[in-house]
């Protein structure tokens, strides 16, 4: 598929209409690459067409903040300054549509020193987490993306024409083609997903139980009353519906943390810390993975599962089925947004207290009493295979299949 103008002013409008879903009189803040001007300036004209009262751009650029890395301090780059927190407070205030268009460089921090990355993140989250926290759940935003020369070139190594094959498949997993109207492609899509998520809801599965012939044996608790979720979210404070992710595939829920069993064999490549664990499979017992093993990658996912208390639980299952386009792309995109939505798949760490009734509102203490895990990492990794099966279990003891051979049963 050729990239012309007319299938990116289908994607932009596709991201503004049915992502963010722009209202009429609504502020909306879009968040993208300098590279990504042209692209960003086509989101800005549908934000408009869609009604929106203003649109302010926050540009980015991977060179400048490895720069930024390289040379400034850790002291200078941790400081939060007055204005950049009045920017929050008026965001607080206005709770614009937030957009952001996702191009970075997987690469793009190799080589500089992690301690010093996460020390700074660290520094600045503490002073912008109350404004996050006050704006979490009270408005519509969007992640979607757009190749930039360096991540396609990761994806298509030694290709060509990088950049034309990751955007063929990018507007493939988010159903723009040609002769479709893809807003209308995503509402059969997301009524599909809603549709299977209120399945699961109605059950009310106690358990799970994967097999699959290539070694997963595995079974997790899931936790009372837990939703399933899916697709979208509604911003409460209009009404209206909205999807955080393009692409999105999944339905997930938190399990119980501290109760799985048995064996998970991964399908995919994990891409940790911007290095690769391959061919890889984690023992459970107690609900703790206890040892894991890998052909590439054995000692990052060692450490991965040490990083706290909570890194060797499960804070995510999900459920994909073989078919999501991402998994047809049959590559890694290096990239969470587009690699979690291949396949079935489970995270280590962190859990979801807005699936808990009333969630939202609960302190993470309240939520890990009633089951969610709490780490400082959530790493997906893929379980999908072609094979699998899952067998819902009901608190009596039945077995339903809800998946086989990779797929809705
Ligand atoms: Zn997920």
């Amino acid at each position: 598929m050729k990239v012309t103008e007319e299938l990116l002013q289908k994607y932009a409008r596709l991201i503004v209409r049915t992502g963010a879903n722009v209202q009429p009189g609504q502020k909306v803040q879009l968040v993208a690459s300098v590279e990504q001007h042209a692209f960003a300036a086509m989101v800005t004209e549908e934000c408009y067409r869609a009604g929106a009262s203003l649109v302010q751009i926050d540009w980015t650029s991977d060179a400048a903040s490895r720069l930024h890395y390289l040379y400034a301090d850790q002291e200078t780059l941790s400081e939060v300054l007055p204005w950049q927190e009045e920017k929050m407070k008026q965001a607080v205030k206005d709770l614009p549509c937030r957009i952001f268009i996702e191009s970075e460089d997987p690469d793009a921090m190799n080589g500089i020193d992690p301690e010093k990355l996460s020390a700074v993140m660290q520094a600045r989250g503490r002073v912008m987490k109350p404004y996050r926290n006050a704006m979490e759940g009270k408005h519509q935003w969007v992640i979607a993306a757009h190749p930039s020369e360096k991540w396609a070139r990761k994806c298509f190594p030694g290709a060509e024409n990088p950049v034309e094959l990751l955007w063929d498949a990018i507007l493939k997993t988010v159903r723009v083609t040609e002769d479709n109207d893809p807003v209308q492609a995503w509402k059969e899509h997301t009524d599909f997903i809603s549709e299977k998520a209120a399945w699961l809801n109605a059950r009310g599965f106690s358990s799970l139980r994967y097999r699959s012939a290539n070694g997963t044996d595995f079974s997790v608790e899931l936790i009372p009353g837990a939703k399933w979720e899916g697709a979208g979210s509604v911003n409460p404070v209009n009404g209206v519906f909205y999807i955080p992710n393009m692409p999105t595939e999944e339905i997930f829920t938190s399990p119980i943390a501290g109760k799985c069993e048995g064996t998970l064999v991964a399908v995919k490549p994990l891409s940790w810390n911007s290095q690769l664990i391959e061919d890889f499979s984690i023992r459970f017992e107690g609900g703790r993975a206890v040892s894991c093993q890998a052909r590439r990658g054995q000692e990052l996912l060692e450490k991965m599962i040490r990083m706290d208390e909570g890194a060797a639980r499960l804070g995510e299952v999900a459920l994909v089925p073989r078919e999501s386009p991402v998994n047809q792309c049959g590559f890694l995109f290096y990239e969470t947004l587009f690699d979690e939505n291949a396949c079935c798949h489970v995270a280590l760490g962190m859990g979801f207290k807005e699936v808990l009734p009333g969630g939202d509102d609960l302190t993470m203490a309240e939520a890990q009493e009633k089951g969610i895990n709490d780490s400082i990492i959530h790493v997906d990794f893929m379980v999908g295979a072609d094979d699998l099966s899952i067998d819902g279990i009901l608190p009596d003891g039945t077995a339903v299949p809800v998946f086989r051979n990779g797929t809705w049963a």
